[in-house]
């Protein structure tokens, strides 16, 4: 079983299933005010990579992630288009499932809305306030955290420093400043739901643990998100189990942050790129690769030279994808298999399991080299299952048409006769029929332009 670095341990240790062969995950999906940045990209990639794998593995996976339709931001935003909330959440709920779909993202297996469980929201607020661990103020309902004994598990520093650091809020009457909003009264004006406590909307963390619970259960096995969730967003969805007395997440699972220029990305530092943006520049699976070749839990800069760098490894993929594609069919590797395996197991070390990859990839093409396709063969088999278990899809080879085949072995002829205007005319003629010519060491290549 995979070995996974869990926030809450504060150390690698091996996932251990609720339920033998079934993974139930559920990792923070978007707030959907805004097109989605690179970051969000980032800790999409990190989970479906996981997802992926686990399954390539056997095992049945069971991945939850929400849409968070009511929120402070989304409401901003609303206001100041004079458009709904609901609008501007359906706007930016269809950009982030496009982004994913160019992304290769898989879907998740369901994606609760917040704005659709509010009935269940309330009452685990209620249940709350009955057990004393919640109480009313003339702001909304807050969750006393002094009821939670270990509070700050998933921050990792002590509960005093997190007093210190924790934001002076504009509500006097809350009893610590680590007490948090589980229901904000409505102000004129915003969306709301009724509530014993008054009309409002709930808070963000009260909204993750009731969907996470009501989908995957009690005790569920993995809790994910980037970094900056783990506090306070996941700690206080713990919390909020915790005091109600329901068992939450088995391990916590964050990744690291993306970097642009040395920095945190996020849109307040001004770095903002969106996913858009960088999908326009980009083959998608560049974004994928480089994620790939950095291990979750460490930042990742993302700049036009670690793409450009990306962009060139997928050709190199592609190329290897297209030249074995003639191969007879053969079963994978199995020691190749076994020692990509061995890696990924390892708290998902992809940098060192991609690494695996592209040894196979070397040493197939070695084969081919040395005309001994029977080695190359399973080789070749075993990098196609290793791309499909972290999600990498190569190119599919394509047989040109009679008119390219022609073309292409004109332009062999005139590059041969070293008449390379003549060389060129006719790669421009390809390429505007759709076809990309490489030269190699053993003569033209033609792909279909991607
Ligand atoms: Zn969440």
């Amino acid at each position: 079983m995979i070995r996974l670095h869990d926030t809450a341990l504060g150390q690698v240790a091996e996932l251990q299933l609720r339920d033998p062969g079934r993974v139930s995950m559920y990792v923070c999906g978007p707030t959907v005010y805004d097109v989605p940045h690179i970051g969000h990209g980032r800790f999409s990639l990190v989970f479906d990579v996981l997802r992926r794998y686990l399954e390539w593995t056997g095992l049945l996976v069971r991945y939850v992630s929400n849409i968070t339709d009511v929120d402070d931001k989304i409401i901003a935003r609303a206001a100041g288009d004079g458009r709904t909330m609901q609008d501007v959440a359906e706007e930016y709920e269809a950009a982030w499932y496009d982004a994913m779909k160019r992304l290769g993202v898989r879907r998740p297996d369901a994606d609760p809305h917040a704005t659709a469980y509010v009935d269940q929201m309330v009452e685990l607020i209620a249940q709350l306030v009955e057990r004393g661990a919640a109480y009313a103020t003339p702001e909304g309902v807050y969750l006393s955290v002094d009821v939670v004994p270990d509070y700050g598990l998933l921050a990792r520093q002590p509960l005093d420093s997190l007093r210190a650091g924790a934001r002076v809020e504009v509500d006097e009457h809350k009893r610590s400043p680590l007490d948090f909003a589980l229901w904000k009264l409505a102000k004129p004006g915003e969306p709301s739901w009724p509530s014993p406590w008054g009309a409002g909307r709930p808070g963000w963390h009260t909204e993750c643990v009731v969907m996470s619970l009501d989908l995957l259960g009690d005790g569920f096995d993995l809790h994910g998100g980037g970094q900056d969730l783990a506090f306070p967003h996941h700690e206080n969805e713990r919390a909020q189990a915790v005091a109600v007395g329901r068992p939450f997440a088995r391990r916590w699972a964050h990744n690291g942050f993306v970097e642009v220029g040395g920095e945190k990305m996020s849109k307040s530092l001004g770095n903002y790129t969106t996913l858009t943006d960088l999908l326009a520049a980009h083959d998608p699976r560049a974004y994928r690769l480089l994620v790939l070749r950095s291990h979750w839990r460490a930042p990742i800069e993302v700049n036009a030279a670690s793409l450009a760098q990306a962009d060139a490894s997928l050709d190199t993929l592609d190329d290897f994808a297209r030249r074995t594609s003639e191969l007879p069919p053969a079963p994978a590797d199995e020691a190749v298999l076994a020692r990509f395996q061995a890696r990924m197991d390892d708290n998902l070390d992809t940098p060192r399991a991609l690494a695996e990859l592209f040894d196979a990839v070397r040493a197939a093409n070695r084969a081919m080299d040395g005309g001994d396709p029977a080695a190359a063969a399973p080789l070749a088999a075993a990098v196609a299952e290793m791309g499909t278990a972290v999600g990498l899809t190569l190119a599919a080879a394509e047989v040109a048409p009679p008119e390219i085949s022609e073309l292409v072995a004109e332009r062999e002829r005139a590059r041969a006769a070293k008449d390379f205007a003549a060389s060129d005319l006719l790669r421009d003629r390809l390429l505007a029929s759709g076809w990309v010519v490489k030269d190699t060491s053993r003569g033209s290549r033609v792909h279909r332009r991607p």
